[in-house]
């Protein structure tokens, strides 16, 4: 059976796929051209996860299952949170949104820098009616300065408060076995296990 995922991100397909333990085949956008481009407008992860679940999978006709991520800092009310691909503009790159974040927290101590990375996942059906949604979490501290080379996005700036090492120092095998999309992702398992027997979900 397959499960089509709501992106392009090759760092997330791989994640996910490497998380994934057979009976389903891991499809992303790049193989159905078809796709609509979604946009993430909704006010919250869990607005953006179901948005782009249920518009793919009507458009694509198959199971589609779409995660948003947000980082959310404490000491900035949440920010950048569901506004975290476009903290630093509209078409702002990676460096310039992790820049804005440390100036945001310059000379803060380590007491005012924790973060929470946090991971909606929704998985719709064709026909939309019926979504399941789960999260995932990852408690953190918003380093003073970037360390580590792997990973995307936020992973240098990002302390995991279990590790004391930023997810970037991290190898992808260490990120998937504690990441906020691991996280979510293994709540999501269950009802892709009952999918791929060809179980209802309710
Ligand atoms: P998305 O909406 O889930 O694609 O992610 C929103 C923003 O959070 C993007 O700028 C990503 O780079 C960033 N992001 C998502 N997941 C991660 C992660 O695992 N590590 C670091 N940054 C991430």
């Amino acid at each position: 059976m397959d499960i089509l995922l709501a992106t392009r991100n090759r760092h997330k397909v791989i994640e996910i796929a490497s998380l994934l333990d057979g009976g389903l085949r891991v499809l992303s956008l790049d193989e159905r051209p078809d796709a609509p481009i979604v946009e993430e407008d909704a006010p919250t992860l869990e607005g953006n996860a179901r948005k782009k679940a249920v518009a793919t999978a009507a458009a694509t006709g198959v199971w589609c299952l779409a995660d948003d991520t947000g980082l959310e800092v404490a000491v900035l009310g949440g920010a950048p949170g569901v506004l975290s691909a476009r903290y630093a503009g509209p078409d702002c790159d990676t460096a310039a949104n992790n820049i804005k974040l440390l100036e945001a927290l310059r000379d803060m101590p380590p007491a005012r820098r924790r973060a929470v990375f946090r991971t909606v996942m929704a998985l719709s059906d064709p026909s939309g009616g019926t979504v399941v949604l789960e999260e995932g979490r990852l408690d953190g501290v918003i380093a003073v300065e970037p360390a580590g080379a792997n990973g995307f996005g936020y992973d240098p700036l990002f302390i995991v408060t279990s590790r004391g090492k930023t997810l970037a120092q991290l190898s992808l095998e260490e990120k998937n076995t504690l990441s906020h999309r691991a996280a979510a992702l293994t709540r999501m398992l269950p009802h892709l296990r009952r999918l791929a027997l060809g179980e209802s979900l309710c």
